[in-house]
Order: C-alpha cells, then sequence, then structure tokens
C-alpha cells in the first residue's frame, strides 16, 4: 500500500513537471479591475485620500531577489505626487506580474510550477505535495507594509499591501492550486501533449472569460467581486493563511470547472493545440443556460478572491493600525 503511494506519487510528481513547463502563470484576469470593485465598499480608505508619492527606500528589508528586467514603476508620477490609497491599491494590483519574479533561480523545483514567477504566484497541491511559494510571498510583503507604515511611509505600506493582495488573490484562482483534475491527469498520461495543449487552453480560457465578463459588467461577476464578506480574523489569522486556504477550497473547484468549460466553450478547449474563445461575440449570460451555470461556478472562487482581499485588510489594519 504504502508502495503504491509512492509510485502514484511519483508519477504524479512527472506528470505535473512535463506538464508545468506550458502551463501559464497570470491568474484573475486583471487584478487592478477586480480590486477596483472589490474595494468599492472599504470606506476606511477614503481616510487615506492623499498620500504623497515617495521613493523606495528598503534596500536593507526588501532583500528578496528580484527579476534581472523588473523596474521600480511609478504609475501616478514621480515621487512628491499626491495620490491615494485607492489608486495606489487597484494600480500595482499587479506589479508582481511585471517580470519581478521571472528569469530566477530560486527552486530545484521551479520547473514543476513553470518557472521562478509560477513558484512564487502558485501554490500546487497533489495528494500531500505542495509546490510554490505564493502563501510565504504573500507574507513577505505584508511584513513589508508593516515596516513602511512603522516609518511614516503610508505609499509604500499601500504598495506594499498591494503586492501582498496580489499573491492572496492568484491563490484564489483554482488553476493555481492545481493545473488540472487529478482523474484526468491520470486518463490523460496515454497522449500526454494533448493532455498538456487542454490544461493550458482550460487556464487561459477561465481567465480571458473572466476578464471580459468583468469588462462587460455581467452582474453575476460584479457582485462576487463587489459582496465577498471577509473572514474571522480570529480564524484567518495571517497571508499565508489566506492562500494555504484559497488553494485547498479551490482545488475542487477545478473538477467542476472542467466539464463546464467543455460543455460551454466546446470541445475545441480539450484539443492539442493552442485555442482560445472568439470574445467578439461574447455577451452577459443568458438564465438557465450552460454559459449561466459556468458563471455561477466562476462567481465562488471570484467572490473568495473578494472575501480574502478583505481579510487581508482586515489584518492589515489590525496588525498595524491602518
Ligand atoms: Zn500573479
Amino acid at each position: 500500500m504504502k508502495r503504491d503511494r509512492k509510485l502514484i506519487c511519483a508519477a504524479l510528481v512527472v506528470v505535473l513537471a512535463l506538464f508545468c513547463l506550458v502551463s501559464p502563470v497570470d491568474a484573475w484576469n486583471s487584478h487592478g479591475a477586480c480590486t477596483k470593485l472589490i474595494i468599492a465598499d472599504q470606506e476606511w480608505l477614503k481616510t487615506y485620500d492623499k498620500i504623497t508619492v515617495s521613493p523606495w527606500t528598503y534596500a536593507d528589508v526588501d532583500t528578496a531577489e528580484v527579476g534581472p528586467n523588473f523596474v521600480v514603476q511609478y504609475i501616478e508620477g514621480k515621487p512628491g505626487t499626491v495620490t491615494s490609497a485607492a489608486a495606489i491599491l487597484t494600480n500595482y494590483a499587479d506589479e508582481p506580474d511585471w517580470k519581478m519574479d521571472q528569469d530566477l533561480k530560486l527552486s530545484p523545483f521551479q520547473a514543476l510550477t513553470g518557472g521562478s514567477q509560477g513558484w512564487r504566484h502558485q501554490f500546487y497541491g497533489l495528494g500531500w505535495l505542495r509546490f510554490g511559494v505564493a502563501p510565504s510571498r504573500a507574507q513577505y510583503f505584508f511584513d513589508l507594509a508593516g515596516t513602511a507604515r512603522e516609518k511614516g511611509d503610508l505609499y509604500w505600506a499601500f504598495r506594499y499591501l498591494a503586492r501582498a493582495m496580489h499573491y492572496v488573490q492568484d491563490t484564489t484562482e483554482p488553476y493555481h492550486g492545481v493545473p488540472a483534475p487529478v482523474g484526468i491527469i491520470f486518463k490523460g498520461i496515454g497522449d500526454f501533449s494533448a493532455l498538456m495543449g487542454s490544461a493550458t487552453n482550460h487556464h487561459y480560457n477561465l481567465e480571458e472569460y473572466q476578464g471580459a465578463m468583468v469588462a462587460r459588467s455581467s452582474p453575476v461577476f460584479v457582485a462576487a467581486l463587489r459582496n465577498g464578506v471577509p473572514l474571522d480574523i480570529s480564524i484567518a489569522t495571517s497571508p499565508g493563511w489566506l492562500c494555504r486556504h484559497a488553494t485547498y477550497l479551490g482545488r475542487p473547484v477545478v473538477r467542476e470547472l472542467w466539464p463546464l468549460e467543455t460543455a460551454f466553450f466546446g470541445d475545441s478547449i480539450n484539443g492539442k493545440d493552442s485555442w482560445l474563445f472568439d470574445e467578439s461575440t461574447l455577451h452577459v449570460a443568458d438564465p438557465g443556460t450552460t454559459q449561466a451555470a459556468y458563471d455561477q461556478e466562476i462567481s465562488t472562487p471570484l467572490g473568495r478572491m473578494s472575501s480574502y482581499t478583505k481579510t487581508l485588510f482586515l489584518l492589515a489594519r489590525q496588525e498595524y493600525g491602518l
């Protein structure tokens, strides 16, 4: 029995390794657009409507390696410009995807998650195996936000909080917890390139579809993002907890999403070749359709993106008195 489990485990690692060589590492389409909806009910942010952009002065404490092509950008204008907490959170929600985590050698196992960015932005789980460090990245930036806050540097407190938020949000995208339903992985071993192609297609189409529907103000998606309720922070005690818990809840969702994606997008999504749905004909779902059922399924993890983001804010407010 023990030997069987070891064999299954080894098989999964090999499958996952090959699989992830082509696996994308983006998450929900546009963290910024989603964050804008999520923070709409965060009245406390209005207190911070005038924050002066300050230069980055954290080389002594912010020591984690960044990608060789990463450049610190100042979206609102150079240091001295006045901005707001809401703008900082929205503008920098996507910053960890701006080459910050690319082209690094972080772990001998990073190929399992598609490279260094995948390693930092995902938290794959198969059986008892875990690959990726998204939970500790969220914690890392959350702690730096606290350091900036202590120095009275509100600009970097919110910018670091935006980065922590990115990793928490990433882990609520179900395909960031596992690349495909385990049953599909086993079934597909015989035709490996088809398996890789279909997993990539499912991942990309979900994200493109979600982004397109948010852009079209789909009521289901907008409601999911707006109405997330934060968790009790006596249970959800840290950003790392939020990330681990989000992937734990997200993995079973992949099993539900996969067949709905096949039904809604059609068989092309399961093909070997990379395929993307035609966005030009996309419209908000009619009730009772497969699309409506798909929207409903997505709305659960999308609601979690909202809920866990708001929980992160509660933790930040409690820990560094924002
Ligand atoms: Zn990411």
